[in-house]
């Protein structure tokens, strides 16, 4: 179909809609069923049980299994079953832990799926991009990408960029009249918008084409289908480590075999209990466990309010030392309210608060009305002129539809009466130059009912005031002098100094056929109407979040498009700006190199009047500095500030598509405080994936070592197989799991950010893993030489209780590992999770070793009371000794 060839009335015809009311939702069910969902096709997942077929491709199960089939041959049911029973339970664990891990991972892309703007019912209503249908009337502005395709039917300076079809990254200005031609490339479809290109100016609006696989991007998708996996640097570098350490445990094992054999062990036995041993000594389910920990740090984040989309910056963000963050809606409400008014060197203060259009206007002590001063009239009536935002009473609250700071503007003309419908009636709109954070301004041309027609323009005071000629004083018109311009600027200054956003208001007139091509020739020679004051209040939690941050080693810099006066005045309420800080401006970044800020930036903690090119700049100079950077944005311009940062932040509610396209996490409430509690999560689950490796590995290095030592010291065997399988399984299993959910510890936002750099091991890790696992294998031992030198003949009783040493030892390890200082620091019943886990690993030795239809399947016997004191004293060693003598090494 050419759709580009249509008129826009035969586009309505040929796909049955209505531009005005849209689809109904009859209709849009109708369609959905028809032609499905607007979704490339993925391509196929694999199936679930070849997926848990992946659970003993491991080579060591694989040889496991095969020998205890020996085993099974030989006659050793009982052994041969109990081991195939616990390889079978610990293949659906890893099972299900993986499948637990990427369902969570696409929850993640279910959560940040674009939403589109569709006119339905009549109503302009947000929906998943996923639910358009084709008829759909949908609306698009700047930042957006386009879900599907679309005829345009009205266009207002839009351009679209379409690199993603056409490779080509210049911007394509957009119209909607149609266009003839047998062969017109997508490129020069110049009135259609295609799924999959971003808007990067103005705004637009029409009517879906085509949806999903019948869209031209679906025509490609083949070639989009090389989903990015999502890998950490720390599951990379365990990867890594996981190779090094089956060659250890492999070497190990091969020992303890190998001593056991000339020893004088029988070498089927051996062979039997070597494997296990390398089956249990080998953390092949520690990537696993990562991913379940990142995974579940990550719905805890989700919980919070923030969404990561790059599973990296789970890791990154504990190593974040400096954020910059925007002003407004972040660190401030984004809820304004017009306060003062200033115009011809007067001030009047507004009352009312919110967007409650009721209050008054005061000149001092007295009440007026607007009307009766010609220019405050005037700088209402423009500023709601050049506006899009709407205020709409809905069960007795006012809601802003738009934004926030167009949104006081309708408030503050309403508190004079001075309402849209009115203004409706006297006013038409011939064109409109959308606000951008790089002009700063925004303007419109206007015709009234008389046939005049002017510009009105609004933005940023300081811009404003250059782009002026004259200056509405006294009533009338005048020549913009220094002095009054002097008098401008102490006003701005003035009210700025009491925290207000300032947004002055010009205008000039325009012959009755003078066109206006662009908005440098609309914005310039402008005469100055005057100044409206709106208040921003702080967020609450702000100034708290910023001293956290503060006392954790991370820097908050503000980074804002608001005035210099304004800017600092928050950023000293919020405790930003310390004495002696820098502030610094746009226009002197402008003027700076990268390495001249390098040299500066180290004590700047606010930039005000920045444009989104600068941030990309600031974002470098802090990175050459070796900061790791998190810098927030919203708008097209943040996206490479916001890629090029270490952790790019986007704002869920005010954020175009393009940003959280290029961000890494998604803050769903705009909020800095939840940048703060990402971070402090962040650190959280690093270090619990620190604690989980440590707990694993300590276990592992303990298994080995009773073995290997039993053997050097030419003992029996202190451990049968299936006892190593089930420690395995129970012991290591589900604690670990356990200290992946594992709180914060009370100070891990008051240590310094970690050092990215740093390796897995940091921090006297290794140490910690080496000398607790030498301990947990010695006591084990200890133990076991104990018990079968008082009786020889009753190994089978020497063994449990080496059994349940080892059990117990690792039980009491694991609360040790949840401190990096010491057992003692934490309060053990804290983590209920892994109380639990404890708990029911005992109960499950306990039946192990006294439930008589088991004995024989775990090679037990009933362990008496007495010796239950030499277990319990000797599996308390590992954790006790050494806490105790670091202790003792910290007060000294
Ligand atoms: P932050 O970067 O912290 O979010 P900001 O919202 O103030 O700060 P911008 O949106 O770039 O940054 O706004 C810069 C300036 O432009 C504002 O201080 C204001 O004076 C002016 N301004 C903001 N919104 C509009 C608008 N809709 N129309 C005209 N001028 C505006």
């Amino acid at each position: 179909m050419k759709w580009y060839e249509l008129r826009a009335e035969d586009v309505k015809e040929k796909v049955n809609t209505d531009f005005k009311h849209g689809l109904s939702k009859d209709q849009v069910s109708e369609r959905l069923a028809q032609f499905g969902y607007n979704e490339l096709q993925e391509a196929e997942k694999p199936n679930m049980f070849l997926l848990f077929l992946e659970q003993f491709k491991d080579f060591m199960v694989l040889v496991l299994l095969a020998a205890t089939l020996v085993s099974g041959l030989l006659g050793e049911y009982i052994d041969a079953t109990a081991i195939i029973a616990i390889v079978i339970i610990n293949g659906f664990l890893g099972f299900f832990q993986e499948r637990k891990a990427e369902k969570s991972l696409e929850a993640l892309k279910e959560l940040s799926a674009p939403q589109v703007m569709v006119l339905r019912d009549s109503n302009w209503i947000k929906v998943s991009s996923k639910e358009l249908v084709v008829g759909d009337v949908v609306k698009f502005s700047s930042g957006d990408r386009i879900s599907a395709d679309v005829r345009l039917i009205q266009t207002n300076s839009l351009e679209i960029e379409e690199s993603a079809l056409t490779g080509e990254s210049l911007p394509v200005q957009k119209k909607v009249e149609p266009i003839m031609g047998d062969k017109v490339g997508i490129g020069d479809q110049e009135n259609m918008a295609f799924m999959g290109t971003m808007v990067t100016r103005g705004s637009g609006v029409g009517v879906v084409v085509g949806t999903g696989m019948k869209t031209a991007m679906g025509q490609i998708a083949d070639l989009l289908q090389s989903a990015e996996t999502m890998v950490t640097p720390l599951q990379r570098k365990l990867e890594q480590l996981g190779k090094i350490l089956i060659t250890v445990a492999l070497l190990l094992t091969f020992l303890v075999v190998l001593l056991g054999v000339i020893q004088g062990h029988d070498l089927y036995s051996m062979f039997l209990a070597g494997v296990s041993l390398a089956v249990a000594a080998i953390p092949e389910g520690l990537p696993a466990i990562v991913t379940v920990a990142l995974s579940l740090g990550v719905q805890r984040m989700i919980k919070n309010n923030a969404i990561v989309r790059k599973l990296p910056a789970v890791e990154t963000l504990g190593c974040a030392s400096v954020i910059c963050s925007d002003k407004t809606g972040t660190m401030t409400q984004n809820k304004m309210t017009v306060t003062h008014l200033w115009s011809g060197g007067k001030t009047w203060n507004v009352t009312g608060t919110g967007y409650n259009p009721v209050g008054g206007f005061f000149a001092g002590n007295q009440e007026i009305h607007p009307s009766n001063v010609k220019s405050i009239g005037q700088l209402l009536t423009f500023g709601l002129l050049c506006n899009n935002a709407t205020i709409n009473k809905k069960k007795k609250e006012y809601v802003l539809d738009g934004d926030p700071t167009e949104g006081a503007l309708v408030v503050s003309a309403w508190k004079a009466d001075i309402t849209r419908d009115l203004l409706n009636n006297q006013f038409i709109i011939e064109k409109e130059f959308p606000f951008d954070s790089s002009r700063k301004m925004m303007s419109v041309i206007v015709r009234d009912s008389n046939g005049k027609r002017f510009v009105v323009t609004k933005g940023a005071p300081d811009v404003l005031i250059k782009n002026s000629e004259s200056i509405l004083w006294d009533e009338k018109q005048q020549f913009l002098s220094d002095r009054l311009k002097g008098e401008v600027e102490k006003a701005i200054e003035n009210l700025g100094g009491q925290a207000l956003r300032t947004i002055a208001v010009a205008f000039k007139p325009l012959g009755p056929t003078q066109s206006v091509y662009n908005e440098i020739e609309a914005e310039t020679n402008l005469i100055f109407i005057g100044l409206q004051g709106m208040i921003d209040p702080p967020r609450d939690e702000v100034k708290q979040a910023v001293q956290e941050c503060k006392e954790a080693g991370i820097r908050t810099v503000m980074i804002t498009g608001d005035h210099i006066v304004t800017a600092t005045a928050i950023a000293r309420q919020l405790g930003i700006l310390p004495e002696g800080g820098k502030v610094v401006q746009g226009t002197e970044l402008s003027d700076m190199t990268v390495e001249e800020l390098e040299e500066i930036v180290e004590d700047v903690y606010v930039f005000a009047r920045v444009s989104p090119e600068h941030k990309l700049k600031i974002v470098k100079a802090l990175q050459k500095n070796g900061h790791i950077v998190a810098m927030t944005g919203d708008g097209v311009n943040d996206a490479p500030a916001i890629k090029a940062s270490d952790i790019g932040i986007a704002m869920g509610i005010t954020g175009t598509d393009v940003a959280k396209e290029a961000s890494s996490l998604v803050l769903l409430d705009d909020n800095f405080a939840t940048i703060k509690a990402a971070i402090k999560e962040g650190r959280n689950i690093y270090e619990n994936i620190r604690k989980f490796i440590r707990y694993l590995l300590a276990s592992n290095v303990g298994e080995i070592l009773v073995m290997l030592f039993a053997m050097l010291l030419a003992l029996p065997l202190p451990l049968v197989p299936i006892q190593i399988l089930w420690v395995n399984l129970v012991t290591d299993g589900l604690p670990a799991m356990a200290l992946g959910l594992d709180q914060a510890e009370g100070d891990v936002m008051r240590r310094a950010p970690r050092n990215p750099r740093e390796g897995v091991f940091a921090r006297g890790l290794a140490w910690k893993i080496i000398s607790r696992g030498f301990l947990i294998g010695g006591v084990t031992l200890a133990a076991f030489m104990i018990v079968y030198y008082r009786d020889p003949n009753n190994l089978m009783y020497a063994q449990t209780i080496a059994f349940a040493t080892l059990v117990m030892a690792q039980l009491i390890h694991v609360f040790d590992c949840r401190s990096d200082r010491s057992v003692y620091h934490r309060n053990p019943f804290e983590n209920k999770y892994l109380v639990f886990a404890v708990l029911s690993s005992i109960l499950l030795m306990l039946v192990v070793i006294y439930y008589p239809p088991l004995q024989p399947i775990f090679h037990t016997t009933a362990i008496t009371l007495r010796d239950w004191l030499l277990i319990l004293g000797l599996s308390a060693v590992p954790t006790f000794l050494l806490a105790g003598s670091l202790l003792t090494k910290k007060k000294a």
